[in-house]
């Protein structure tokens, strides 16, 4: 745990926010710019801040659940590639100096924010469009910033990480453009289902799973619901594909198949309605 004052580079931390998943996450203060970020410590082979999230234009006061349809807003979505030489490589996850970060990797992804934002903002809404207009919960940020990464480490939801290099045509892996925007609306379904977690009979249901098994029952099974809505069957073929054979993590898989084979998508859907007032 680190302590309110304690700086990490330019980050002064405040308070701690919550942990879980790979690590704990504190609002600091960004002393360059003056503005309130969310950093996250993962535990690694060293300690490492993989990220900051800037969180300008957080509605932390609003009920989700209570909020009426006509208050309900697409979030502006930043793609954010932010420099690094600080002490900290925001880019790869790792200290510059521990010498993991591939600069080669870390420039081609960074010369393509913008291919990325725009990717982002030609499909992204149509996504979260389906899921207001259908769940009609609020979602709770107005504005967020995704930042893009090159680390290994995978995507998570707090704060925002997106990798981006499987996207970069390099490599084996490499996986197709569109699922780019996948990658983002599933990280952003994480914050959307919050609400559900603590009245979820589904989730009670499946307590014997691995938290983090039950933490993607409801994104995955919008998912699932979204792609079938945008008739966007090839990416669902492909995301069925992603979840069902590749390698880690199993909770993925565990995950998917509750939501397609086990209990099937819907009633995680009409749970989420469900909050709707
Ligand atoms: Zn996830």
């Amino acid at each position: 745990m680190l302590s309110p004052g304690q700086k990490l580079g330019p980050y002064e931390i405040l308070a701690p926010i919550g942990s879980g998943g790979m690590g704990e996450v504190y609002r600091a203060r960004d002393t360059r710019r003056d503005r309130s970020v969310a950093v996250k410590v993962l535990p690694s082979r060293v300690t490492v801040l993989a990220s900051a999230l800037l969180t300008a234009g957080v509605n932390s006061n609003a009920a989700p659940a209570a909020a009426a349809k006509s208050l309900i807003n697409l979030p502006k979505i930043d793609m954010v590639y932010p420099p690094y030489g600080s002490i900290f490589d925001r880019t790869s996850g790792e200290f510059l100096k521990q010498g993991q970060a591939d600069s080669a990797l870390i420039r081609a992804a960074g010369a393509r924010r913008a291919e990325f934002q725009a990717r982002w903002d030609r499909v992204g809404p149509k996504y979260l469009t389906v899921v207001w207009d259908s769940i009609g919960l609020a979602f709770p940020y107005r504005e967020m910033q995704a930042c893009l990464t090159v680390t290994s480490i995978s995507s998570m939801s707090m704060p925002l990480i997106i990798n981006v290099r499987s996207f970069l045509g390099q490599g084996d892996n490499s996986r197709p453009q569109e699922d780019f925007t996948e990658t983002v609306f599933h990280e952003l379904m994480h914050h959307y289902v919050m609400p559900v977690r603590n009245v979820s009979a589904l989730r009670r249901k499946y307590a014997a799973e691995p938290s983090t098994t039950l933490n993607h029952l409801h994104v995955m099974a919008l998912e699932k619901f979204a792609l079938l809505r945008l008739g966007k069957t090839e990416e669902l073929k492909h995301l069925d594909h992603l979840y069902r054979t590749e390698p880690p993590p199993a909770y993925y898989k565990r995950a998917w198949e509750i939501v397609n084979d086990i209990e099937g998508y819907s009633p995680f859907i009409e749970e989420l309605r469900a909050l709707r007032k």
